[in-house]
């Protein structure tokens, strides 16, 4: 599909990440206004809860757009999301006869203030890459059980915790933890001094499951609305410490940033891809019927307190050895139930190269090779560095952006406990 013209002229440029071919759904305000339903294009916000308001997007159910979250509109469905796309492409493409009612509409994004796309019900993180897996498990456990016996038959996860997710731009203060060294006799209370990131894709559920009836991957993938960014913001001297038996806790708990646009899984579409060839044959209920990957470029990006951006690896989305939807499927498998507004995290996605590895954890190796940034060298997050994660995907004369998913670290609590 080509670049599909619009009247904001902004959205026509190739390198735009907001063209008519993306419409990403986000939630923004104003200077002392409420939080609202807005779509970007171009340079702009379209007030989407503004044109429900008014009539000019009027979809069968609704009003869908009148609270600031996306899980009315998901809750309503594939062919709903499917109006709402056809309605907007039409009000905002080159010559449309609504122009001069629309316009009102638009904001400058500029002057927005993004808050959290949708209302996360539960939050679910996979670990999903394998040159990940393969890297972790050889510096935590040696190169001969770096992955686990079931990694290469089941997408592994757990359940983490919804309280925990945040829009981007929000600071993560460093955590403490217990944390215990190889040769320390006993664990200690500490600020983590090995804070990390994880580099991973973010798929929101838009449609339920039924408790007790588990779902193919293609019902799956029909549930997912959209994507966003994601970094799962990793202690690694904490997890190191508590992970087994039953996997990371307070680790992975301080905080997970996405993205503020939700790319719904239709601007997708023309990226999709299939997912690496199996060493292993899987189990016929995780065979996928068609390509369920996204070619999405992402890149990492640091950048100290005053001082220049580095960008530290580059990777794409491509890398997973599951999909969304193979994990969503996986997830219903004991009958689980889902709902609307589910995240699941992709886990770290890492190429095969250094240059492409989604972590601190993975580009210092374990903190043994500090790596370049603008000013000096890094083996894990310093207080106030920024951790930046973008992604696009390159169509036919146009780009599809998720804007920036980011966050600064600041300094641990001097005395959690002091009152
Ligand atoms: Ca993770």
């Amino acid at each position: 599909m080509p670049l599909l013209r619009s009247w904001v002229e902004s959205a026509n440029a190739p390198d735009h990440p907001f063209p008519l071919n993306n419409l990403p759904c986000g939630v923004f305000s104003l200077d002392g206004e409420e939080p609202r339903c807005g779509v970007a294009i171009g340079d702009f916000v379209l007030d989407v809860a503004g044109l429900e308001e008014a009539g000019l997007v009027a979809l069968p159910g609704g009003p869908f757009l009148d609270v600031p979250f996306w899980n009315d509109l998901m809750e309503a469905g594939p062919v709903v999301w499917a109006a709402f796309r056809d309605r907007l492409t039409a009000l905002l493409s080159d010559g449309a006869a609504e122009r001069a009612a629309v316009e009102p509409f638009l904001v400058p994004l500029a002057g927005a203030t993004l808050h959290m796309p949708f209302l996360v019900s539960e939050y679910t993180d996979f670990y999903a890459g394998r040159h990940h897996a393969t890297n972790v498990g050889t510096m935590f456990r040696g190169a001969e059980n770096a992955l686990p016996p079931n990694w290469l038959h089941i997408p592994i996860g757990y359940n983490g915790r919804a309280s925990s997710v945040v829009v981007s731009g929000t600071p993560v203060r460093r955590p403490w933890g217990q944390i215990k060294g190889p040769d320390d006799a006993a664990p200690r209370f500490a600020p983590s001094a090995r804070f990390d990131i994880e580099l991973e894709m973010g798929a929101v559920v838009g449609q339920p499951s039924t408790h007790g009836q588990p779902v193919t991957v293609e019902e799956a993938d029909a549930m997912i609305f959209g994507y966003v960014l994601l970094n799962d913001w990793s202690a690694r001297d904490i997890q190191a410490w508590e992970y087994q038996p039953l996997g990371p806790f307070q680790a992975k708990a301080t905080a997970t940033t996405i993205s503020p646009w939700i790319v719904m899984k239709a601007a997708l579409e023309p990226f999709r891809t299939s997912t690496p060839a199996r060493e292993k044959p899987l189990l016929p209920y995780l065979h996928e019927p068609r390509p369920m990957l996204y070619d999405i470029a992402l890149e990492v990006a640091l950048t100290p307190e005053g001082g220049t951006e580095t960008v530290i690896a580059r990777t794409n989305y491509a890398e997973m050895y599951y999909s969304a939807a193979q994990q969503l499927a996986h997830h219903t498998t004991s009958g689980c139930a889902m709902n609307v507004g589910d995240l699941l995290g992709s886990g770290t996605i890492s190429g095969p190269t250094k240059e492409s590895r989604g972590s601190l954890l993975e580009l210092s190796w374990g903190g043994k090779e500090p790596f370049p940034v603008a000013g000096g060298t890094r083996s894990f997050i310093q207080d106030n560095d920024t951790l930046t994660l973008r992604g696009q995907c390159k169509g036919d004369g146009y780009t599809i952006g998720f804007g920036e998913c980011t966050g600064k670290v600041i300094p641990a609590l001097a005395d959690p406990y002091a009152r």
